[in-house]
């Protein structure tokens, strides 16, 4: 029969609490959660290093594990803290019944605890499966799902902190499962990890020093191989790193939304470059510049383009906007209310990396855009693959019949290219054309 976990408030440790000396029991208190009744972080802290510093060269391998519940703070919203709780003290019986003898466990705060343990006696491997089962047996919500990171202790005089913390690092790697699951810690986690926060901690200063550069990558006409645009990609000649790629900061900079400032740079920039004499003497030459999803949330971006519009006196046909697919991965509100009023304003609205995501059509469907720009995956496989190139020919006669013109990224060939002109595709960028290139560079090639 299915045991019930009721989670009554902790009688073992009142009572432990009331048996002792009323300096055994200051000691107890400091050492021990109160909800819970297991350790506490000190207590945790104490008891681990004692072991570690007896067992110095046993031959034995330790493990430091850290657990989070996923998303805790929702789960407290739905269904109030005294379920909140319950979960919370399901944790002492969830350790106890993982039968691992000499294991050590505690709860840090919140919902974050952690279990130290003799690797050597245990089995990791089904981890979140008996987690899961456990989480059944005692009859907790489905919804509970737990994620552990490991750290496999390999230097026995750390500090318990730091183990915990590599312990923690393994555990954000954890993403998108829908069971309780585990990841062991490795030194690219913690590379990856320090590198993002250089980068975070890194961007101001780079804004401020100029160490963000813009680079240009031309558009060019598929009938008369004119340069008709570019696209403005950044690049960052970070003081330490050297030369980066966008890749190597642009996504930390999305998963905390610092994005936005180096999106406002960079727009900045856009106008500077368009007030250029060489671009000025080109009107034929628009430039599109990339909007990330965080801007859809920042009300002052539109009137920052407009104010930079006012302040330039740039023609607004002279830029475009590109949508990346993770930008309108959710068709909201917000997005559609963008567009329209980017649209307003006079600038192009171009969807970026289209056929990437589950959802460009259905943004399609709904919301009126300028451009579709065709992504590289499908233009690497329009040679080889039938399937791809009918899809091409597809969508590009799809989005003529839409009032929307085609771009095809990331053209390397001319074979691709004058396949891509056969089926009607108006533009093309890519590295058969020219790399990306920095501005004085784009000038002195294309605005003679
Ligand atoms: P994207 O918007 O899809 O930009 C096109 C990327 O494809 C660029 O990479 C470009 O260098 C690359 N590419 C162009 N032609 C070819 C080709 O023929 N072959 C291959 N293999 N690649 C080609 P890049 O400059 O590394 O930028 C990567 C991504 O970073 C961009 O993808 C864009 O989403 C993002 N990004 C770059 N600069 C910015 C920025 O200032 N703001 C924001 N929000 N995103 C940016
Ligand atoms: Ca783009
Ligand atoms: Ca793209």
């Amino acid at each position: 029969m299915e045991k019930k976990y009721t989670g009554e408030k902790n009688q073992g440790m009142r009572k432990i609490s009331e048996e002792l000396s009323f300096a055994e029991r200051l000691a107890y208190l400091a050492s021990h959660d109160e909800l819970t009744g297991i350790l506490n972080r000190s207590g945790f802290d104490m008891k681990v290093r004692e072991i570690l510093r007896e067992a110095k060269n046993n031959g034995r391998h330790y493990a430091v594990t850290r657990w989070n519940i996923e998303d805790f703070k929702l789960l407290n919203e739905m269904f109030g803290r005294r379920d909140g709780d319950r979960i919370l003290q399901f944790f002492p019986t969830l350790f106890k019944e993982l039968n691992i003898p000499g294991a050590v466990f505690g709860r840090l705060e919140s919902d974050h605890f952690v279990l130290f343990f003799d690797a050597d006696c245990y089995d990791i491997s089904r981890l979140g499966e008996f987690i899961d089962k456990m989480s059944h047996k005692y009859g907790l919500s489905h919804y509970v799902k737990i994620k552990v990171g490991i750290y496999y202790v390999d230097d026995f005089g750390m500090d318990i902190d730091h183990m915990i913390d590599c312990a923690n690092i393994a555990a954000m790697t954890i993403k998108g499962k829908r069971t309780s699951c585990y990841a062991v810690f490795t030194e690219d986690m913690r590379r990856e990890m320090v590198h993002s926060e250089e980068i975070s901690a890194g961007l101001e200063r780079a804004l401020q020093k100029e160490e963000i550069e813009v680079y240009l990558q031309p558009v060019v006409d598929a009938q008369t191989k004119q340069v008709v645009g570019a696209e403005v990609l950044s690049r960052w000649n970070h003081e330490k790193k050297g030369f980066l790629n966008p890749v190597s900061f642009i996504p930390y900079l999305e998963k905390n939304g610092l994005i936005v400032k180096l999106d406002y740079y960079m727009w900045k920039k856009t106008f500077e470059i368009l007030c250029h004499d060489q671009m000025s003497q080109h009107p034929e030459i628009s430039l599109s510049v990339n909007m990330s999803r965080s801007m859809l949330e920042e009300e002052r971006a539109l009137k920052l383009l407009s104010n930079l519009m006012e302040e330039y006196k740039v023609d607004p046909k002279r830029l475009k906007v590109e949508l990346t697919e993770s930008t309108y991965m959710y068709c909201t509100e917000e997005l559609t209310d963008t567009v329209q009023k980017l649209r307003k304003l006079g600038f192009a609205v171009m969807m970026d990396d289209f056929g990437t995501g589950f959802s460009s059509l259905s943004v399609l469907r709904k919301i009126p855009m300028d451009c579709l720009k065709i992504d590289i995956s499908f233009v690497q496989d329009i040679l080889q693959d039938k399937r791809t190139r009918m899809i091409v020919e597809n969508v590009i006669t799809m989005a003529r019949e839409l009032g929307m013109t085609t771009i095809a990224e990331g053209v390397e060939t001319r074979e691709q290219e004058e396949l891509l002109c056969r089926v009607g595709c108006d533009r093309i960028q890519g590295y058969y054309h020219a790399k990306p290139m920095p501005v004085a560079e784009f000038e002195a090639k294309y605005c003679v």
